[in-house]
């Protein structure tokens, strides 16, 4: 599914078949999640294939690094040229970029010198789909900023969104909505969380979320809008009584939500800001200007 006899993906330095890559089954990243990556994603353009925000995607994956002590490197620069020789050389232009840092052998609980730097990429659909979502809150928690650098994009961080988006499909939803320490709202498994009240768009502020990156352009649109977007500490009651709500995220988009918990928003999506700002979002990431913007 992610690659076939003809992908080529880069490995340290490398082009080669994905077919033809192996690793390390001493990986300290294997053994203990000791490993960062990001979530990137071309599109087809007038101009053709831009990756959106790669800059802002390699300088999160340069302070992951940085936060777990491994040492990249590549420059942002580097990395974003590789990126576009990647979709070239698979012929790629709609794509999902995954550059992933690992580390080699070390069974020891401290830094490892040897770092691996992949990147592969694939044709990914909508990764909610583009239906609206049935949540439910999580009995899992974030973790606690205090056991880990949250805002990092560290593998072994993402045992917590599996549980999480496990549990709310075993349960008969289709993704999970999980809360801070605090017991307020923080985010989904792998996307932000907004949700829309009268006016305004509401979202919890940096500190126990990750920082993403669509989260920001959506900042960026709602202003170009006229849409106010306060960031606060919210609980899921203030949720049941939203006239809309969304996830934010680079593999997501902006995917709309029907209901948290079995209650049902006020709004249906086609009225609300989510979905004047997917229809933006998805007019901003190919470069198609305002000017043939028209909601639908
Ligand atoms: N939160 C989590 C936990 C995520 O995994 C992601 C996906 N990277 C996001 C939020 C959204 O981040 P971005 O918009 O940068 O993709």
């Amino acid at each position: 599914m992610y690659y076939n006899d003809k992908t080529t993906i880069f490995l340290d330095g490398k082009w080669l078949k994905a077919n033809d890559a192996s690793t390390d089954l001493y990986s300290q990243t294997l053994h203990y999640g000791a490993g960062v990556f990001e979530g990137i994603r071309s599109y087809e353009t007038e101009d053709g294939a831009m990756v959106f925000k790669a800059k802002e995607h390699y300088e999160r994956l340069q302070y992951s690094a940085e936060k777990m002590h491994i040492n990249l490197p590549y420059s942002v620069e580097e990395l974003v040229a590789l990126t576009y020789e990647l979709l070239e050389k698979n012929d790629l232009q709609n794509s999902y970029i995954r550059p992933l840092v690992y580390l080699g052998q070390n069974m020891s609980l401290q830094p490892t010198e040897e770092v691996h730097v992949l990147l592969c990429a694939w044709k990914w659909d909508r990764y909610l789909g583009d239906e609206q979502l049935k949540l439910m809150t999580s009995s899992f928690q974030r973790p606690n900023p205090k056991s880990c650098f949250v805002d990092a994009k560290v593998t072994g961080h993402y045992t917590n969104s599996i549980l999480a988006t496990t549990e709310a499909k075993k349960e008969g939803f289709d993704e999970a909505l999980l809360l801070d320490m605090n017991g307020f709202v923080a985010e989904g498994p792998g996307a932000n969380f907004f949700y829309e009240k009268g006016d305004k768009l509401y979202t919890a502020p940096l500190g126990n979320i990750l920082a993403g990156i669509t989260r920001q352009t959506i900042f960026e649109l709602a202003n170009e809008l006229g849409i106010d977007v306060v960031e606060k500490y919210f609980k899921p009651e203030d949720v049941y009584e939203a006239d809309g709500a969304f996830f934010t995220g680079t593999a997501a988009e902006v995917a709309g939500i029907k209901s948290l918990d079995g209650k049902k928003f006020n709004q249906k999506w086609e009225d609300t800001f989510g979905a004047l700002l997917s229809a933006a979002y998805l007019n901003r990431v190919q470069k198609k200007e305002y000017k043939n913007f028209e909601l639908v």
